[in-house]
């Protein structure tokens, strides 16, 4: 008999998940998501910036897989039951594919869930977009590529706007030499401000404060230092790292629970030199792929295949006219090879192009 395949969760890689295993395995799939929409979280910052986007209805991108649209409130591993919001009737499955993403991480400093805007999920990129309306100075927290992309995006597209970026590290840390220059450059021509080396100690109504006790001010704070995980995992007693994300093997199969895969930001996942990959859809899509290889090869009684994985670029877009294409190694250190301008811009949005269109052609190789 085959299994019934339930994935929690469609994003990226959730949704190729469900594809992918309805194509490979011809077997029962459900995927249960809290919205009927496909949030391509990878423009939420074009959609802050007052952009729109693309209307993704998720059932026009499956194929012979069944959506239930709910809210997941707990899993119970023994019973393999997935409890929802809406529905006294929990959803029972033999399989289950783990892939609830993150959210942007609101506890870890003072005032942030009272005053600080987000561009981590669609209704807060949303809300930061009519807040600009009325705004004259924002203050974007975080140098990494997210801080970047939101910086440089809503820069460009309120050219009225003043924009300050706060950063703890130095601006676009994980770059080459000639990456950061053209970062600088770019942040120079947009008039962005840029503090480094200063940690950002509490968020306030008219800004934030910095650990000497400065105040920085901003009508509004963006906050983009980083992304946390929902509490499922770990509440339903799955093996969890110190973030809450499912640890999973290098076939992306829970540690604890073999019936129960891993992917995207919500696992932990390692390649086999034990380098843990980064919350991306870089690494969420081959996942994906990954842990539906598995699924398919132990259910024809094969060993599958351990994780194969590399590096390749990071693509940080900087506003709709120019990005920047970092080259990596295969454990994602940059080279001092970058593409900028134009070119890059057309590189990114092909990317990003691509990372939706994967849904529907699953069994394309990823690389994001
Ligand atoms: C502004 C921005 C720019 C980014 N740019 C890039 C980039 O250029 N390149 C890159 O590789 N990555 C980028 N990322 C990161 C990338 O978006 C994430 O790594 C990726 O979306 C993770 O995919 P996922 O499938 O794990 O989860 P998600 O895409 O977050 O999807 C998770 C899904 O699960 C659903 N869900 C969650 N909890 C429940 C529940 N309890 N019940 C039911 N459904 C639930 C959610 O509603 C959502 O639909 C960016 C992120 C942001 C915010």
């Amino acid at each position: 008999m085959t299994p019934h395949i339930v994935v929690l969760g469609a994003g990226y890689s959730g949704t190729l998940a469900a594809n992918l295993a309805a194509k490979r395995l011809k077997t029962k799939v459900t995927l249960v998501n809290a919205s009927d929409r496909f949030v391509e979280r990878v423009r939420l910052h074009q959609l802050a910036s007052g952009q729109q986007l693309p209307d993704r209805p998720i059932e026009a991108m499956l194929k012979g897989v069944r959506l239930i649209v709910d809210r997941a409130t707990g899993i119970d591993p023994e019973q393999r039951l997935i409890q929802l919001a809406g529905s006294a009737e929990p959803i029972a499955y033999d399989t289950l594919i783990y892939a609830p993403g993150s959210r942007a991480d609101l506890e870890s400093t003072p005032g942030v869930a009272e005053h600080a805007y987000t561009v981590a999920g669609a209704e807060q990129s949303a809300r930061l977009r009519e807040r600009l309306r009325e705004s004259s100075v924002v203050a974007v927290v975080g140098g990494g590529l997210t801080g970047i992309e939101a910086a440089t995006e809503l820069a460009e597209s309120h050219p009225g706007l003043k924009v300050r970026l706060v950063t703890s590290g130095e601006l676009g840390a994980t770059l080459s030499q000639r990456g950061r220059r053209h970062l600088r450059r770019t942040f120079g021509r947009l008039g962005i401000e840029i503090r480094e080396q200063a940690k950002v100690t509490e968020v306030r109504a008219d800004g934030v404060l910095l650990n000497g006790g400065e105040h920085f001010a901003a009508d509004t704070v963006v906050w983009t230092t980083g992304f946390t995980v929902p509490d499922l995992a770990r509440e339903a007693g799955f093996a969890v790292d110190e973030h809450g994300r499912m640890i999973v093997d290098e076939t992306l199969r829970s540690v604890s629970h073999p019936d129960v895969y891993g992917v995207g930001d919500a696992a932990a996942a390692r390649k086999s030199d034990g380098q843990e990959l980064r919350m991306a859809c870089a690494t969420g899509l081959p996942s994906a792929q990954q842990a539906v290889g598995a699924i398919v090869a132990r259910l024809a009684g094969r060993e599958p295949k351990p994780l194969h994985f590399r590096y390749f670029n990071q693509c940080i877009s900087l506003g709709r006219r120019d990005a920047l294409i970092q080259f990596v190694r295969a454990d994602d250190s940059p080279v001092e090879a970058v593409l900028t301008g134009r070119m890059a811009a057309l590189y990114k949005e092909a990317v990003v192009r691509g990372a939706f269109k994967v849904q529907s052609y699953p069994s394309v190789p990823t690389m994001v």
